[in-house]
């Protein structure tokens, strides 16, 4: 599933694509993916000849801004976005949606597993609403801080890894990069967040923000299906220190890097370098 950085690149692409183009055509092909949407001729009417302003995010969430209207996206397992000339061949099963321009392209989103989601909010409500309403601060803003986390986590038993991904505690980071933070801060992923002390809140802030933003300057990491779009592939893999490197040696103490699973989610780590 595309993290923070993955969503970044893809909302990097995508502006050099379509920014400023006007919408000419809305073909909705599965209307289940819509959500928040009157009929599908009123949704095609608020979009068509509307020009997209931008395209943002908000922790793993795309924001298209179209004329009044936001369209805001999860990507969740396999959701793509292509962007190709009208006339290029598609996978008709898996194109749920499409966005004709007027430069004579088309913007595809294309979803294998349709656990994508698209809700059509509108100025006043799109940050006040679901899906975004209840997310927590940004990685890079002023609101993340350790007094912030220490709060979140005051009396909480849960393992510090499962409570980076928590969507309300700081947004964007997901399972690869949640084990990447842990092996930063020196911490065992299954240390429940109540022992944490300032040091080590201190140490997780400035481990996000400094993987996070490697991550986006790699272009995020290829794992398995990853896309930001066609034939562009994030370079960070190579960068990952213990995620997807079981029975591997670890790059500051050659002990093999272990897996577990925590909250059935994979997990892995140093035993030596990462402390309980
Ligand atoms: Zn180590």
């Amino acid at each position: 599933m595309p993290e923070l950085p993955e969503v970044e690149t893809v909302v990097r692409t995508l502006n050099r694509s379509i920014k400023g183009q006007v919408i000419t055509n809305v073909q909705v092909d599965y209307p289940k993916l819509l959500k928040n949407v009157g009929s599908i001729s009123e949704f095609k009417a608020q979009l068509e000849h509307q020009p997209i302003h931008n395209v943002t995010r908000r922790g793993k969430y795309l924001i298209f801004a179209i004329g009044d209207f936001y369209l805001v996206n999860h990507l969740r397992m396999e959701g793509k976005w292509f962007f190709e000339p009208i006339e290029t061949l598609y996978d008709h099963k898996h194109v749920l949606l499409q966005i004709e321009l007027d430069d004579g392209n088309v913007l595809r989103f294309h979803d294998t597993r349709r656990f994508g989601t698209l809700d059509l909010r509108d100025r006043d409500t799109v940050m006040t609403t679901n899906p975004l309403a209840k997310l927590g601060p940004e990685p890079f803003s002023d609101e993340f801080t350790s007094a912030w986390l220490m709060a979140k986590a005051k009396n909480k038993n849960v393992a510090i890894k499962t409570f980076l991904l928590d969507q309300t505690v700081v947004v964007g980071v997901g399972n690869i990069y949640a084990s990447e933070i842990c092996f930063y801060a020196a911490i065992r992923p299954e240390k429940p967040v109540k022992f944490l002390d300032s040091d080590d809140w201190d140490t997780i802030v400035a481990g996000t923000r400094s993987i996070l933003a490697e991550a986006i300057q790699h272009g995020g990491t290829t794992v398995s299906t990853f896309e930001s779009s066609k034939n562009v592939h994030g370079m960070y893999f190579e960068q990952l220190k213990v995620y997807g490197r079981k029975g591997q040696p670890c790059l500051e103490c050659q002990t093999p890097i272990a897996k577990i699973k925590l909250n059935q989610r994979g997990t892995y780590y140093c035993g030596y370098c990462q402390k309980f």
